[in-house]
Order: C-alpha cells, then sequence, then structure tokens
C-alpha cells in the first residue's frame, strides 16, 4: 500500500484557521479550539484510510518544528514560563514583553517554520504526551498510525544557537530527542515513526561545515539512527526537494526499516538504487509531486518505477509522495467556476491520495482492479488533451520567445545615469517609497464590493482614484522626491498581474499554509504566457497627471511571479519564465511611453528561488538573470529602472546583482544598520542603491534622529551619490497612523543630513 509523509491541516475550508483566529482574538474557547482539530484530523484520516498508515503528528496547531521545540521543551529563555497551548502561541506569536520567534521558509518553499533558539544556558526535557495522544487517537478510531516526526539532523540544522558551543548544545538536544522516542516507544510498542531529514539534501558540505567547528559528523548521523533503530522503532528516514545521494549511503548502513526518497524533485536519487538494492531496506519511492498541481502522468509514473524495479525488487518498494501534501491545496471539489478544462488537469492533495492508490495497484498486483485499469485510461486521456490543447501551446507566444533578441540595456550603467540625472533632476540622498500605502478596510470593502457587483466599475474607479489623490497629496507635502501612486487596486503583487494575463488561473479556495493561520492561494500557470494589454498603466498615468514630481511606475518581475505561483510543469521554469518577461517588457514600453519616467521592478522573490544544492546554482542565476534583463532591455537610457528585494543577505549573490543591471535597487537593511552593505562596497559596486533607513515591519514610528544615524551610517559605507532614501519594504501592512510620521520623519532626517554635507 502507499504511502504520505503528511497531509495539509488547515482544512478544506480553512477551519483551522478560523478556529485559530477566533482563538486568539477571544472569541472561541481552547476546548472548542481543540475540538475543532479533532474533528479535522479524522477528517484526514478517512481520506488516508487506503494508504499503507494514516500520518499522525502531520498535524500542528501553528508548525511542525515549534511542535518539536515544544516537545523537547527548547524554549527561549524570554518564554521560559510558556506552558500549555497558550504558551507555545506565544513563542509563535510574541506576547507581552516577549517577541515572537523567528520565522523562515522551510528550504525552498513558501512554507515557514518557526526558527527554534537554542543556548548552553537552557535543559531540554522531552515531553511526547501530544504526539501519544495524537496517536492513540488515530488507533482508537480504528487505523494504522505512522507517526510523522521531523529528524534530529533537520531540527537541529534549522536552530539557531543564541550561545554556546554547538557541540555541546548538541548533546543536549540529542540526549532529549532520544528521551523523546523512548517515551514513544515505552507506550507504543512496534511505533512506526518517518522521520523527515530535508537537510540531508543539501549536502554533506552543507549539513556538517567546517569539519574542526562541526557538531556532528558522518558517524554520528549513523549511530544516532542505530540507536533509534535499535529501540524497537520501525523507523523510515525520509528526505525531500532534492536528492541525498551521500546520506543515502551513510543510512543504509543502519538497521533502519526503510527510507524515502524524492524522485521528483532529486532525479539523482536514482543512482543510489543498486547500493539500496543491496541492503535490505525497503524503499519509500516518492515519484507523486508533493510541490506541484498537476494531475500525473500515471504512464510515465510507471515507467519510472519499473525503472526502480529493475534495481531495487518490487516488494520492497512503497510508492509515495515526494513530500508532504502540506504544500498543495486540500481538494478541488470547490471549484465548479474554475474552466472546466483546465480543472481536469489539476490534483490536490485528496486527488493525489487516489493517484497513489491507482498506481501501487497497477504497479504491483498481478491483477489490478478493473477501476485502477479505467482509472488509467482516463488519465491517459486527461494528459494527452493537456498536451494537445491549443491552450498549453499557444504559437504567437512561443515564436516571440525563440526571436527576441533585446536581451541587455542598450547603453552601459555610467551612460544611462548621466542622461537619468539631467532628465529627471533628482539630487543625492533622493527621498522614495517601496510602492505600496496602506491597505485601508476601506479600500479592501472597495475592491471586494466590486468583484461582487455590488459596485459598478465607475463607482470602483472612483474609489482608486480618490485613494491616488490622497497618496499624491501626502507625498507632496511632506516633500518626498519621487512618488508613487499607492497600489491600492492590487490585492497582492503577483495575483494582480497573473489575473490580467493569459495562461494564468486562479482557484476558489486552492489555499496552501504559509505559516501558522495565514494562508495563500497561488496562482496557476498552465499554458503559455502573453499579456494582451496594458495592465498598470491608466493607474500609473493617472497618477503622474496629478503631480510635476516623477511617478514611479511598479511591476512585479518575471521571477517574482514564477517563484509565488503553482507553474506548469510541461516546460522548463525558464521557459516560463521568459514568456512572463516578454509580458513584462511590453508594460515596461508602454509605460515610458505614456510618460512614466522611472519604474521599479519588483524582485521581492529573487532570492527564494535559489537551488537547495550548490551544483544548481549557477543554471538558476543564468536564466533568471536573463529573464529579468529581457523585462528591462527595453527601457530606453532615460528611463530608469528600479529594483526591489525584501532582504539584505546579499553575500552570496552580489554579482548576480550587479549584473541585472537595473539602475538603482532598494533593498532591506533597516535590521542590520550598515553592516550588511558593506559587500556592495567590497565589491565596487557603481550602480544607485536605496538601503532601507527604516523597519516597516513594525508599528514602531522611528524618530528623526533615529533615521539620520541610520543615514549617517550608510554614508560610511557608499557616497552620497549612490544613495537613495527608503523605507525597507512596501507599506501595505501599515496602519496610515504610523506611515505618516515615519515617512514625515524620514524627509525631515534626510534633509537634515542634507544641509550638514
Ligand atoms: N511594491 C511592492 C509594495 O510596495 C513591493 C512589495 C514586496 O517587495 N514584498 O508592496
Ligand atoms: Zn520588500
Amino acid at each position: 500500500m502507499s504511502n504520505i509523509i503528511g497531509f495539509p491541516r488547515i482544512g478544506q475550508n480553512r477551519e483551522l484557521k478560523k478556529a485559530l483566529e477566533a482563538f486568539w482574538s477571544g472569541k472561541c474557547s481552547q476546548s472548542e479550539l481543540e475540538s475543532v482539530a479533532k474533528e479535522l484530523r479524522a477528517k484526514h484520516w478517512a481520506k488516508q484510510k487506503n494508504l499503507e498508515y494514516v500520518c499522525v503528528n502531520d498535524f500542528s496547531y501553528y508548525d511542525n518544528v515549534l511542535d518539536l521545540a515544544y516537545a523537547l521543551n527548547a524554549k527561549p529563555a524570554r518564554f521560559k514560563n510558556a506552558s500549555g497551548l497558550e504558551g507555545y502561541f506565544a513563542l509563535a506569536r510574541g506576547a507581552k514583553g516577549a517577541v515572537a520567534c523567528e520565522m523562515t521558509k522551510w528550504f525552498n518553499t513558501n512554507y515557514h517554520y518557526v526558527v527554534p533558539e537554542l543556548s548552553a544556558d537552557d535543559s531540554y526535557k522531552a515531553d511526547a504526551s501530544a504526539i501519544i495522544a495524537q496517536y492513540n487517537e488515530a488507533k482508537n478510531l480504528g487505523y494504522s498510525p505512522k507517526i510523522s516526526l521531523i529528524g534530529l539532523f533537520t531540527f537541529f540544522g534549522l536552530s539557531k544557537i543564541i550561545k554556546g558551543e554547538p557541540k555541546e548544545i548538541y548533546s543536549k538536544v540529542k540526549n532529549a530527542y532520544l528521551a523523546l522516542i523512548d517515551e514513544i516507544v515505552a507506550k507504543i510498542p512496534n511505533v512506526v515513526i518517518e522521520f523527515s531529514e530535508p537537510i540531508f539534501v543539501r549536502g554533506e558540505k552543507e549539513v556538517f561545515g567546517a569539519a574542526e567547528s562541526s557538531a556532528f559528523d558522518k558517524n554520528e548521523v549513523a549511530s544516532v539512527y542505530e540507536n533509534i533503530a535499535k529501540k524497537g522503532v520501525k523507523a523510515i528516514v525520509s528526505t525531500f526537494f532534492e536528492h541525498s545521494k551521500e546520506f543515502t549511503e551513510i543510512l543504509l548502513k543502519t538497521p533502519i526499516y526503510g527510507i524515502g526518497l524524492d524522485f521528483v524533485h532529486g532525479e539523482k536519487n536514482l543512482e543510489s538504487l543498486q547500493a539500496i538494492a543491496n541492503s535490505d531496506k525497503v524503499l519509500f519511492a516518492g515519484v507523486i509531486d508533493g510541490r506541484n498541481i498537476w494531475v500525473a502522468n500515471l504512464e510515465s509514473k510507471l515507467a519510472l518505477l519499473e525503472k526502480i524495479a529493475q534495481v531495487v525488487p518490487k516488494n520492497r518498494i512503497v510508492v509515495s509522495a515526494s513530500c508532504s501534501l502540506l504544500h498543495v491545496p486540500f481538494g478541488k471539489d470547490d471549484e465548479s467556476k474554475m474552466d472546466k478544462e483546465i480543472l481536469s488537469w489539476l490534483s490536490f492533495a485528496q486527488e493525489k491520495l487516489i493517484e497513489l492508490e491507482v498506481l501501487e495497484d497497477l504497479f504491483k498486483s498481478s491483477a489490478p482492479k478493473a477501476e485502477s485499469k479505467e482509472f488509467l485510461a482516463q488519465n491517459k486521456a486527461i494528459n494527452s488533451a493537456r498536451a494537445n490543447s491549443s491552450r498549453t501551446n499557444n504559437k504567437a507566444v512561443r515564436e516571440r520567445v525563440s526571436a527576441s533578441t533585446l536581451k541587455a540595456r542598450k547603453e552601459d550603467f555610467a551612460t544611462r545615469i548621466k542622461i537619468q540625472r539631467e532628465n529627471l533632476g533628482y539630487g543625492d540622498l533622493a527621498t522614495t517609497t517601496i510602492g505600496s500605502f496602506p491597505q485601508t478596510p476601506e479600500l479592501r470593502a472597495l475592491r471586494q464590493n466590486y468583484k461582487k457587483g455590488v459596485i459598478d466599475k465607475n463607482a470602483y474607479d472612483e474609489g482608486i482614484k480618490e485613494y491616488i489623490k490622497d497618496c499624491v497629496k501626502f507625498q507632496e507635502e511632506i516633500g518626498l522626491d519621487v512618488l508613487v501612486h499607492g497600489e491600492p487596486e492590487r490585492n497582492d503583487m503577483v495575483e494582480y498581474f497573473g489575473e490580467q494575463m493569459e495562461g494564468f488561473v486562479f482557484s476558489a479556495n486552492g489555499w496552501v499554509q504559509s505559516y501558522g493561520s495565514r494562508c495563500v492561494k497561488p496562482p496557476i500557470i498552465f499554458g503559455d504566457v502573453s499579456r494582451p494589454k496594458a495592465m498598470t498603466l491608466e493607474w500609473s498615468k493617472y497618477a503622474q497627471s496629478l503631480t510635476q514630481k516623477i511617478m514611479k511606475g511598479m511591476l512585479t518581475g518575471p521571477v517574482t511571479i514564477l517563484n509565488w505561483s503553482f507553474v506548469r510543469d510541461d516546460l522548463s521554469r525558464a521557459q516560463v519564465c521568459e514568456q512572463i518577461s516578454l509580458g513584462i517588457a511590453d508594460e515596461i514600453d508602454d509605460l515610458q511611453k505614456g510618460g512614466i519616467r522611472i519604474i521599479q521592478v519588483d524582485e521581492a522573490a529573487f532570492k527564494e528561488g535559489y537551488p537547495l544544492r550548490a551544483e544548481n546554482i549557477k543554471a538558476y542565476e543564468e536564466w533568471a538573470l536573463k529573464c529579468f534583463k529581457i523585462s528591462t532591455a527595453v527601457a530606453e537610457s532615460s528611463t530608469q529602472i528600479h529594483t526591489h528585494m525584501c532582504y539584505s543577505e546579499f553575500n552570496d549573490i552580489i554579482k548576480t546583482i550587479e549584473a541585472m543591471d537595473a539602475d538603482v535597487i532598494s533593498i532591506e537593511t533597516a535590521r542590520s544598520g550598515n553592516s550588511l552593505l558593506k559587500i556592495f562596497k567590497q565589491v565596487g559596486y557603481t550602480h544607485e542603491v536605496g538601503p532601507g533607513v527604516y523597519d516597516i515591519h513594525s508599528p514602531r514610528i522611528p524618530s528623526v534622529e533615529e533615521i539620520e544615524a541610520q543615514i549617517k551610517a550608510l554614508l560610511e559605507v557608499l557616497p552620497k551619490e549612490q544613495l537613495w532614501i527608503n523605507p525597507d519594504c512596501g507599506l501595505k501592512t501599515r496602519k496610515w497612523e504610523e506611515v505618516k510620521p515615519s515617512l514625515k520623519n524620514m524627509v525631515e532626517a534626510t534633509k537634515a543630513v542634507r544641509a550638514k554635507l
């Protein structure tokens, strides 16, 4: 029977989100929240009833990494009294006098985990009661459960060491982790545990670090899993999102029961087959993509399985999903509004369970069921319809991509910037913002009402215009140099563009958990992408008509649009991105022809797309860079191109950033002073830079003095001619009461610094 590592927990209709938010705002009790959770688990197990095991402990009230930290009592000192569910949420969301733990992306997904903080001062202690309770809950419903648990090495590797020697802390964490296993085994003899160790896909160098300072080595990995297996655990160790060849070798020497490998995103795992065959391990072969939403091509999956079976005996292969299904939406039941043809190409979590079941039957049974054969026939039809559909193959788009030759700006930066400075007339330390202004409840209501048909286009347009007018007026009043229209017409920086381009489709209920109760609904790129008509021109032109100052146009870049969508799997990501790039290029051209002289192309997710293994980085950088350049090449030398990125760690990628050749880049540096900016100086970066001078992620209003000090710190690194002054990200999540004084202070601080130069 087939296998998964985890199922989406937020609920078909985001029941968990709703219950959590009600609980946090005091509108429901803990026991009400708990009963929603229990119902969801039961419902999700029922869906998994035909798998070999149902997953337990894949459920979480907030995040699995946090669950494990909590089970090990790995709580930062500021939360030392945290207990129960309330204490758990305090770590994730902060509490009075204690800031929340940091959150960061789970490998190359858009799921965020809560980063554990470890310190030599803390002591760890296992408490497996929550895990055991969930196990019994499933058992009592008649299922055979398998516990999903984050592996020790992944847990430790993702943690932040606040104080102390990694080696010493590692050994304390390990003791607690092993005690947790002891506690589980004591209550559940012969327990099956699937350990998720995605950190292993990063390769040995990344996992072990420098030999002298490393907390552990190869032998330790072998010894821990040997230890665990000997406790009587039926242990499966799984990796995903890439291959993990080096670690497979190590794990095969231990007495674990099985090994889980991703054959969708880690083709090189095929190279481990002989070693697996030579061992006695069961191979959990991840062949159904847990990261994407397309109907699997069962024929080619069967071929892949047969290929594996040429080396590893069939009776030791379990058909599995490549990773937890957490990363795809629940199911297609509520998508009746979607185009029927496209809908037939999609497979969300509950549909993937059926694919797994059928695949296992076709692969393993000597006489597969009639339904399985019927399903396969339908699956073939769906896949061939998709492959031959004119909607996935737009001849005009394909021809345009292969014919396009414009791949870089016409003149070099030095020439361009001279022309731009003359034409645009801005001085040193020019002030601007990143694009969005507060998304007020009124604004959201306006967009909602328009969508629902409560108000007509005219009323909607008037509402948006009013907002833009207010934004422009405010920016003029405080004396900003380069203005923005405020992005009131956008719900989301990717969705807004996806909705206006061909080749995209949007689900009604295709939510995926991003963090805690927060979910996103990624656009789906199903076909060739093109831009039928201008997307932002009218609003930008309108905004420019209201002022003599320069109005900055605002676009989302091709790489970010790609990285925040579900991307078709029948064309390479590079090719899809190139198509998007040409659409953005068209928009830039329309804007410059329409009198917009500065255009910002946001690449918030450029860095997120970086591959997990060092050996693949070069290829990504090549095509991502190329796509950004295709988009912006159309800009005349006099048109100034800005880009924006929401992070500050550029040390590894500075050469690529430079090669993007944006005239101005605004980045997030407010939280790191000027230290992270130094790399720009080190490499002799010549283009202009706008390092954020204050942190917009907090409601705090920065004072004039504080911003002045920050600007001075920046001037220690880069000359005034090269610097722009701006906040560190868009302001849409803030309130006007915070934005107004903050920006006023920013302009004032800049003037004060300028006066002293
Ligand atoms: N222009 C966008 C905004 O200001 C950029 C947001 C982002 O980079 N995340 O909201
Ligand atoms: Zn940003």
